[in-house]
């Protein structure tokens, strides 16, 4: 027995026999991560249904010493929202406080409970003719607070940015059990630091989130996708330059995948590419409330030809066009994986040097780990490339990391673009960050949870 009957009884006091969890089969799903990289072992698992009993758990945990793992959908990809191995940690899910509170559709704003599901936000913001234009493929699990605390980005960010610019308003639970009430539905608020800042990405470190308020925008009535060839990345940031001055403002999303991709989108789900082929292709995606959009994505797609910037190219017809564009793009990852065992990087590099660092990395990779393939497709317009390296089973998951890393750090780019830190890259960070600036995250976090009950070995190490 690894949890005393004391706390047991005081959890269950506290948010009944339906918010607790004990049973070996039912922790089973909280005790794994998504991609099943790391096993952890739950003391049990705590569903609050109040902020006030979100406090008084972690009331009762500080206690007992025992530490606390936040948990929202559970599709993280850094292992940030699993126990450890020990028995010994209380997993705190939120998926019992899912209610959308408001949703405003003339101050634009939208106030959810931190377990409310991101589709369901979407779908009530879009119910009232709104958009909530946080947008990524695990959006039918990831919850408000899991997007927040891992300050998500996803295929929108070019235009609307990460999950951080739409935060207007938190609520808090901080690691000594009090309440941080910041729900605000204000745009312009410099009454003091902005703490909210604080828990956005923190990945359940710092606090636990409980409810936000969420900036929303006008929904756009006309769509635009368009799939084009390119030869090489160089050709594929002059079809950015060209989008921007066509298509302005109204981008929202401007995606790179390589030929390997394709291929293995093509093997693996069936699906292929209505263009020619090439060696690297652009999904564009442009949206607007004003007519015209149509005409200036045939306006941009006239001149990449005549610059001769794109191979080939086409716009969908319809939005079942659309649809299956994007299709290829949402199948990568998936077919990725069947082809096989990969080492996967988030990583961004300034947005100019992209070309640059995907010729690099993939030299160093022949030098120091042949007979790798690489992967590489993302969000070409954030500087963001899913740089996944696919393995034989005599490649070492941890040199080809570094390798990799190392020039990402070459070109003063991030080791985690949007995924986070969590555990997967905990004993990395040191590596790639001045140490003024982790001991500075690490004064942050003792000021805030001296006794490391909150989340720990999580993003930080002591
Ligand atoms: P969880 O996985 O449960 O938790 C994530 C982190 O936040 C953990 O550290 C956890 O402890 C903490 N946490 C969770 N809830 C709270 C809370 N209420 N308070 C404090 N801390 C909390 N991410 C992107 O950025 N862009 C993408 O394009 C993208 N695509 C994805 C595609 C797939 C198929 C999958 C499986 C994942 C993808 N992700 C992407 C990663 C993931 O979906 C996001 O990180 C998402 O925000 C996680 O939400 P969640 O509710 O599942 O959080």
């Amino acid at each position: 027995m690894t949890m005393s009957m004391d706390l047991l009884q005081r959890l269950t006091g506290l948010v009944g026999p339906a918010g607790i969890v004990t049973d070996p089969s039912d922790l089973e799903p909280y005790a794994v991560d998504w991609r099943k990289l790391f096993p952890g072992k739950p003391a049990c698992v705590v569903r609050p249904s109040s902020t006030e009993q979100v406090a008084g758990i972690v009331q009762i945990c500080r206690e007992a010493g025992v530490a606390i793992v936040p948990q929202g959908g559970n599709t993280g990809l850094a292992g940030g929202a699993v126990p450890d191995a020990s028995g010994t940690q209380v997993v705190l899910s939120l998926n019992r406080m899912a209610a959308i509170r408001h949703v405003d559709p003339v101050g634009l704003t939208i106030e959810a409970e931190a377990g409310c599901i991101l589709k369901v936000a979407q779908d009530a913001a879009s119910a009232a003719g709104r958009l909530l234009p946080i947008s990524l493929a695990a959006e039918g699990s990831a919850t408000i607070g899991g997007v927040v605390a891992a300050n998500a980005g996803g295929v929108n960010v070019l235009r609307y940015g990460m999950t951080r610019s739409l935060v207007l308003g938190l609520e808090v639970v901080l690691p000594d059990g009090t309440i941080a009430n910041g729900l605000r539905r204000l745009r312009k608020d410099n009454a003091g630091y902005d703490w909210k800042q604080l828990f956005i990405g923190s990945e359940g470190t710092l606090g636990i989130v409980t409810a936000a308020v969420l900036r929303l925008l006008p929904r756009p009535k006309h769509a635009v996708t368009a799939l084009l060839s390119v030869a090489d990345p160089a050709a594929a940031l002059r079809l950015l330059a060209l989008a921007q001055d066509e298509l302005g403002d109204q981008i929202s999303a401007f995606e790179l995948i390589s030929a390997t991709s394709m291929q293995l989108v093509a093997k693996h789900a069936g699906l292929k590419a209505p263009i020619a082929e090439g060696e690297w292709f652009v999904l564009i995606e442009a949206a607007s409330s004003l007519a015209g959009l149509r005409e200036a994505a045939e306006t941009m797609l006239g001149a990449a030809f005549e610059q001769e910037i794109a191979l080939d190219g086409v716009i969908a017809e319809s939005g079942a066009q659309a649809a299956q564009l994007w299709a290829l793009r949402e199948h990568v990852t998936e077919s990725e994986a069947r082809e096989g065992k990969s080492v996967k990087h988030d990583v961004s590099v300034p947005l100019t040097e992209v070309p640059r660092f995907l010729s690099e990395a993939g030299e160093a990779l022949a030098a120091g780990a042949p007979g790798t393939r690489v992967n590489a497709f993302g969000h070409l317009g954030d500087g963001n490339i899913h740089y996944n390296i696919l393995v034989g089973p005599d490649h070492d998951a941890g040199v080809v990391n570094r390798i990799v890393h190392d020039v990402v750090a070459a070109f003063g780019g991030s080791i985690s673009a949007e995924h986070g830190i969590g555990q997967y890259r905990v004993g990395e960070l040191a590596r790639y960050r001045a140490a003024t600036e982790m001991e500075l995250a690490r004064t942050i976090k003792r000021a805030l949870d001296p006794d490391n009950r909150l989340n720990p070995g999580k993003v930080l190490l002591p």
